[in-house]
């Protein structure tokens, strides 16, 4: 059977704060108390580089009797912080009833875990529950490396009538031993860009890593392979987080993470077209020095024709005419006339010091 079409998803930029064409979203994997989201918030907020502060508060946790998250009171919290910090939220829903609850909250973003998007009943009843809002969803991929399951999700959710849609690559389960927690099978992202290349999509390093002494090298890798920004999970006392301990980073690790990272983008974005500009300009200033050479090369040739006619060095009319001339073609080419008149006067000068060593018989030193 054919697939529905679907509408589009919208570009980031047209609906999304960036920082340097890139979306940040940090916070903590769980809140956990009032004061533990707001000194996080509010040290995230403070390098004005995260725009979305994301807030898991219903935890899918994979066995039961332990923290499940601290529920829909974080959310008015949620909503003063936000105020408080300018940063946009973002909230994990897995039931329509999540999203009933966030809704009411003026959540701005929601996102489907992997747990989630693994199952398309589930999908497709937050889908209903999110018709005829205008609220911005997130995809994660399924917990199993399966792309038809992504995109089966991405799908309905578009179908619900919302196009601020964001996929967010997480890394998949593998039964074997791997060092990552989540291998990140890069092939598959790469795949649902190629098949939607309009789509945005994010990474989130600390699902995949597991261990923040990764996280790095996935995020840089993440950010290499041009895709849209990052979503980490960062605690105030990582250590201390009763859920995700050892991926979380603190604020200041995170800090020197999105330094690296932006310093990296700079260099892709900002060092390599202007190594290109400069080697254009050594270029073309060998040519202006050529052209300086060949010019007083013939002014020297006059010198001798002056001399042997016994004519003035300094013709004042000549001189006006040519500035004349050449001021008006240099207003052609948009160059000041200012700058224009000060350069062929200096050029003058040197003409006429060249003419008079040679009318002297001297050689002009060059
Ligand atoms: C999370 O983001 O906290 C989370 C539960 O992630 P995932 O759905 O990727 O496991
Ligand atoms: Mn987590």
């Amino acid at each position: 059977m054919e697939a529905i079409p679907v509408p589009p998803p919208l570009p980031l930029k047209e609906w999304m704060p960036l920082h340097q064409g890139k979306l940040f979203i940090a916070g903590p994997c769980s809140v956990e108390s009032r004061s533990q989201l707001a000194t996080t918030a509010k040290e995230i907020a403070s390098n004005g580089i995260v725009k979305v502060l994301r807030a898991g508060i219903w935890k899918p946790r994979s066995r039961p009797g332990k923290f499940e998250g601290i529920g829909e009171k974080a959310l008015p919290w949620l909503s003063e912080i936000s105020n408080e910090t300018g940063m946009l939220t973002a909230v994990e829903v897995a039931r329509p009833d999540h999203v009933h609850h966030c809704l009411k909250h003026k959540v701005d973003i929601l996102w489907l875990g992997a747990r989630t998007t693994v199952n398309p009943f589930m999908v497709q009843e937050i889908a209903d529950a999110i018709k005829g809002s205008d609220v911005a969803v997130m995809i994660k991929n399924p917990v199993t490396p399966d792309l038809r399951l992504w995109i089966g999700a991405i799908e309905r959710i578009l179908l619900a009538g919302t196009q601020k849609i964001i996929a967010i690559h997480r890394g998949f389960y593998s039964h074997h031993q791997t060092l990552y927690r989540n291998p990140p099978l890069w092939e598959i992202p790469l795949e649902l860009k190629k098949e939607w290349p309009f789509l945005p999509l994010i990474c989130d390093p600390s699902h995949i890593a597991g261990n923040r002494q990764y996280l790095t090298e996935v995020a840089v890798q993440a950010l290499q392979l041009s895709m849209d920004g990052l979503i980490i999970e960062v605690h105030h006392q990582p250590d201390k987080a009763l859920t995700d301990p050892f991926q979380q980073l603190s604020p200041a690790e995170l800090d020197e993470l999105l330094h690296l990272l932006l310093s990296n983008i700079t260099d892709a974005e900002y060092q390599q077209p202007l190594d290109h500009l400069r080697r254009k300009i050594d270029d073309n200033d060998m040519q202006l020095l050529a052209q300086l050479g060949s010019r007083m090369q013939l002014v020297q040739e006059i010198g001798v024709l002056k001399k042997k006619q016994d004519e003035a060095i300094v013709q004042p009319e000549r001189q006006q005419q040519l500035i004349a001339d050449r001021l008006s073609k240099a207003r052609a080419l948009g160059l000041r006339p200012l700058f224009v008149e000060k350069l062929f006067t200096l050029l003058h000068r040197e003409a006429v010091t060249i003419q008079t060593k040679t009318t002297k018989g001297n050689k002009p030193d060059r």
